[in-house]
C-alpha cells in the first residue's frame, strides 16, 4: 500500500519518527503542526534501551549522541547540597542519567531534518474535523483547506485535540497527583556536571541539571492533587510557584529570582492517557497522545520512537490498516503498560509532605546509593526500556545518514 497518502498531525518526536520511517517506507506523507515552526523547546529527555536501538536503524544514534547534555549523573542531596547518594552514568550506565540523555528539541530536529526531505511538512495548521468513510478521511483544517487522506495519525501529545475529536470522552486520565515546572536559568561555576535533586516537606522537590550550552534545567514540582493547573495563565502558574516555595532554602532563592523572566517555561500537571483502543477505522493514536506515561517513566521518548517505527512497519507489510492497526497494538500494549506502570507511591514517597516523610526518604537514598546498592535500585527505580521485541522490517531502502 505504498503508494497511500497518510496524514500524520504533530511534529515533535512521535510524529517525525513515524514520519521518517513511512517516508523510507514509500508512502506519501504530510505532516501538519500546529505551531508556526518548527517546535524547538523542551529540556532535557531520555533515549534509551529499544529507543536506541531504532536510532540506530535509522542511522541516526550518534548524531543524538554527539548532542547529549553531558550530564555525569544524579545526586541526590541535602540543603546544603551534601551529597547523600551518587548515580554516576560511568559506574551504573543507564540510571536516574541516561546515558543517552539529549535536549528534546535536539532529539526532535535530529529526526526532523532528514525527513522533511522526503515529507510535506505544515506548519501553523491544525485539523478541525474529520469524516471517515470506508476508503479514508476527509480532513478539514482550521485553514479552511479539505484534503481526502487514506489514514490519519494522531502524534499531537498528551493534550491532544483531535483524539477528543475523534474519541470522544474515551481518554481515563491517570493523575500522578504531580504538577511540575520546567525552564532554565543561569548557571554557575559552581553547578558541576551533576544533576541535583533536592526535596524538602510538603510535596515540594526540585532537580537542578546541568545544560551543554552552561544553563541550568530546572524541574520544580509539587506533590498534590491536580487542579488543572496546566489550563491556568503562565502569569498564574509562575505566581503558584514563587508562592509555593517563598520559604525554602538550597538553591530556592537563586530560582525564584529568574522565575518571573524566564522565557522557556513549561507548565504541566503529569496525568497518564490512557486508551483502550488506538484506532478507529482509519485514525490511529502513537506517541504521548495514544499512551503518556509521563517523565516519570523515564521512557516516553523512547515509547514513542519505538511507536512511530512499529506503526509505519506494520502499515508497510499489509494492505489491511485494520491487520496493520491490531499488530501495531499487539506489539506496543505490554511495552506501553511497563511504562505507565509506576505505582502512585512512588512519587508521594519521592517528594514527601512530613519531616519524618523526608527523613526516610533520605534513609532510602542513602542506602540506595552505596555501591552494592546503585545498580539495583536503578533497575528498581526505572521502567524497563526493553521490554518489546522490535520486528526487523523490510530494509529495503538507502538510510539516511546525514
Ligand atoms: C514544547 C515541548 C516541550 C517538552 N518538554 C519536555 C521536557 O522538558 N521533558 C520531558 O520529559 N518531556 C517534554 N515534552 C514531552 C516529550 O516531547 C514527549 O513526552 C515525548 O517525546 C513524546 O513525544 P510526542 O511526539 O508523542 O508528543 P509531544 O512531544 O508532546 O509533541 C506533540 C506535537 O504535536 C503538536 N500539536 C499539539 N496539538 C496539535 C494539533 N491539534 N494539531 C497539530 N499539531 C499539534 C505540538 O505542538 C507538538 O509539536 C515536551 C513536549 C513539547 C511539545
Amino acid at each position: 500500500m505504498n503508494n497511500k497518502k497518510i496524514l500524520i498531525t504533530g511534529a515533535s518526536v512521535g510524529g517525525n519518527t513515524v514520519a521518517w520511517w513511512l517516508s523510507r517506507h514509500g508512502f506519501n506523507v504530510t505532516v501538519v503542526e500546529r505551531a508556526d515552526n518548527f517546535r524547538e523547546g523542551g529540556q532535557n529527555v531520555d533515549v534509551r534501551g529499544a529507543g536506541r536501538e531504532v536510532l540506530s536503524r535509522m542511522g541516526l544514534e550518534q548524531a543524538a549522541l554527539d548532542l547529549t547534555t553531558g550530564e555525569s549523573g544524579t545526586d541526590w542531596v541535602d540543603e546544603e547540597n551534601r551529597v547523600i547518594a551518587r548515580f554516576a552514568v560511568e559506574d551504573i550506565g543507564d540510571g536516574p542519567t541516561a546515558e543517552l540523555e539529549i535536549m528534546r528539541g535536539d532529539i526532535s530536529r535530529i529526526i526532523y531534518e532528514p525527513t522533511r526531505k522526503c515529507a510535506k511538512y505544515c506548519f501553523g495548521d491544525n485539523i478541525v474535523d474529520i469524516v471517515q468513510d470506508e476508503k479514508g478521511s476527509l480532513v478539514t483544517f482550521n485553514s479552511g483547506s479539505t484534503e481526502y487522506f487514506d489514514i490519519v495519525i494522531v502524534a499531537e501529545g498528551v493534550g491532544s485535540s483531535t483524539r477528543e475529536l475523534v474519541f470522544p470522552g474515551e481518554n481515563r486520565m491517570r493523575y500522578m497527583d504531580l504538577t511540575i515546572a520546567y525552564f532554565s536559568i543561569p548557571g554557575k561555576d559552581s553547578d558541576g556536571k551533576f544533576a541535583r535533586q533536592y526535596n524538602t516537606t510538603g510535596g515540594r522537590g526540585a532537580t537542578l541539571k546541568p545544560g551543554a550550552d552552561g544553563n541550568m534545567r530546572v524541574y520544580m514540582g509539587v506533590h498534590k492533587v491536580s487542579e488543572n493547573e496546566q489550563k491556568w495563565s503562565v502569569e498564574r502558574q509562575k505566581q503558584f510557584l514563587l508562592d509555593q516555595f517563598a520559604h525554602d532554602g538550597w538553591e530556592f532563592p537563586r530560582i525564584l529570582k529568574e522565575i518571573p523572566g524566564v522565557e522557556d517555561f513549561y507548565f504541566d500537571v503529569m496525568r497518564q492517557v490512557k486508551m483502550d483502543r488506538w484506532s478507529k477505522g482509519r485514525v490511529v493514536l502513537t506517541g504521548d497522545t495514544a499512551w503518556c506515561a509521563t517523565p516519570l517513566s523515564g521512557i516516553g521518548t523512547t515509547l514513542a520512537i519505538v511507536g512511530g517505527y512499529v506503526l509505519a512497519g506494520e502499515l508497510a507489510k499489509t494492505d489491511d490498516h485494520t491487520a496493520a492497526f491490531a499488530a501495531y497494538e499487539r506489539i506496543m500494549r505490554p511495552f506501553v503498560k511497563e511504562g505507565q506502570g509506576l505505582p502512585k507511591i512512588v512519587p508521594r514517597l519521592l517528594w514527601p509532605h512530613t519531616r519524618f516523610g523526608l527523613a526516610f526518604l533520605r534513609a532510602v537514598m542513602r542506602l540506595a546509593g552505596t555501591k552494592a546498592m546503585r545498580k539495583i535500585f536503578s533497575k528498581l527505580y526505572l521502567r524497563n526500556s526493553k521490554k518489546v521485541e522490535l520486528p526487523d522490517y523490510d530494509l529495503n531502502f538507502d538510510r539516511v545518514r546525514e
